[in-house]
């Protein structure tokens, strides 16, 4: 079976200040693009990137020397619209869609080789998953808690997020809203959606907070 992955790295990092694209901004003198794609490159064929205006040399630079087929495409203004304009150019022949978000650029490749291991097995949509260890609130507007919920059977979703191909064709050609994951445009199908274990170290780098996280990982902080 032919595997793509699709890395979304089309956003503006806006929570993480410092001006560059997320993606393009370095961890240890490599870009996130580039570690994310590395990260789910042992299990893909080929693998599309979508990247914001203006930043398609800068991806085939960050992207130059792997050691995998990549073609990089124009993301759009959600991450739903950079998915769906990867999703337009994969080739004919690929069965099997891995989602991966650039922004998860740690991602063990035990968790990659999981979520293909299962969709082998059959399943049309697979997601990692991690137990939510923190209390959970609602709150109201003014930040004032109206109730706990139990989190029991609730879960963190990361990526990779891997899918049939037609599936995930399907789940965006029908999308009426817009999602922050694919999972949840497949599951407005009605089509099962199974887990796998996802790992702590595959953390989403949304804040400063988070670099310095990664950091540590890498070695390159004590
Ligand atoms: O903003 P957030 O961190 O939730 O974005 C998740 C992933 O989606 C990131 O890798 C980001 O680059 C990507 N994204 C995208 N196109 C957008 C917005 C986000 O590809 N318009």
């Amino acid at each position: 079976m032919s595997i793509a992955a699709i890395i979304p790295a089309a956003g503006s990092g806006q929570r993480l200040g410092g001006g560059t694209p997320k993606a393009f901004r370095q961890l240890g003198g490599t870009t996130m693009l580039r570690r994310g794609s590395d990260a789910v490159s042992a299990a893909a064929d080929i693998i599309v990137v979508a990247v914001p205006a203006g930043w398609c040399d800068a991806a085939a630079a960050a992207l130059a020397g792997a050691a995998y087929p990549v073609v990089v495409v124009l993301g759009g203004a959600t991450r739903q619209a950079s998915v769906a304009a990867a999703l337009a150019v994969l080739p004919a022949d690929v069965d099997l869609v891995l989602v991966h978000d650039a922004a998860r650029p740690l991602m063990p490749a035990a968790v990659v080789a999981a979520v293909v291991a299962a969709l082998r097995a059959g399943a049309a949509a697979v997601v990692p998953a991690l137990a939510v260890t923190d209390t959970l609130k609602r709150l109201d507007p003014t930040g004032r808690v109206t109730g706990t919920v139990d989190r029991a059977g609730l879960a963190a979703i990361q990526t990779p997020q891997g899918f049939r191909r037609d599936v995930l064709d399907r789940a965006h050609r029908g999308a009426s809203s817009v999602a922050t994951d694919d999972a949840a445009l497949v599951e407005a199908l009605g089509v099962p959606v199974a887990t796998v274990p996802g790992d702590p170290a595959g953390l989403k780098i949304t804040t400063p907070y988070d670099v310095l996280v990664a950091e540590a990982l890498l070695g390159l902080r004590t």
